[in-house]
């Protein structure tokens, strides 16, 4: 378990329900890609209560838990993997605080947020959350190390 370190590390990000119904998919996908960091893996899906438990164990003792996991299985996600230099960090950075009234203007969550619990977006805290989010969500054959191209059709 030492690969995703440097630019080769890895985060997961996932556009929450609230945020797809918002049209905002495209607007975040803008974001990250804009930034600089590479897109490794993405799919579109409704998330069983199951998988949300696994993805959010670590908050299972909070009041807001059940809630949670009703919320983020309520409609569909886009489940994402990015890559590049310190990108579970940065990531944090450009979604925000946990509450949207925390998040300066700037931020996902700052200018498309207005509730805690409904935030828009998903970011790993840390590198082995982001290994186990990963893992959790994505099949190894579904994540893709493409390198960049520079054939002539690239201006
Ligand atoms: P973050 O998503 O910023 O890492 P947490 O891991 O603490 O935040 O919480 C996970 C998610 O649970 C939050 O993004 C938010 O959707 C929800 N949440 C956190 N705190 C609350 C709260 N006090 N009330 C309702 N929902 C909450
Ligand atoms: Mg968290």
């Amino acid at each position: 378990k030492t690969g995703w370190t440097g630019i080769n590390e890895r985060t997961f990000i996932a556009v929450k329900p609230d945020g797809v119904q918002r049209r905002l998919v495209g607007e975040i996908i803008r974001r990250f890609e804009r930034k600089g960091f590479k897109l490794v893996g993405m799919k579109f899906l409704q998330a069983s209560e199951e998988q949300l438990r696994q993805h959010y164990w670590e908050l299972r003792e909070r009041p807001f838990y059940k809630g949670l996991v009703k919320y983020m299985s309520s409609g569909p996600i886009v489940v994402m993997a990015w890559q590049g230099l310190d990108v579970v960090k940065t990531a944090r950075k450009m979604l925000g605080e946990t509450n949207p009234a925390d998040s300066l203007p700037g931020t996902i969550r700052g200018d498309y947020g207005v509730e805690v619990s409904r935030n828009v977006i998903h970011g790993s805290d840390s590198v082995e959350n982001a290994q186990r989010e990963i893992s959790l969500w994505f099949k190894e054959h579904e994540l893709i190390c493409w390198e960049e191209s520079n054939e002539l059709w690239i201006y």
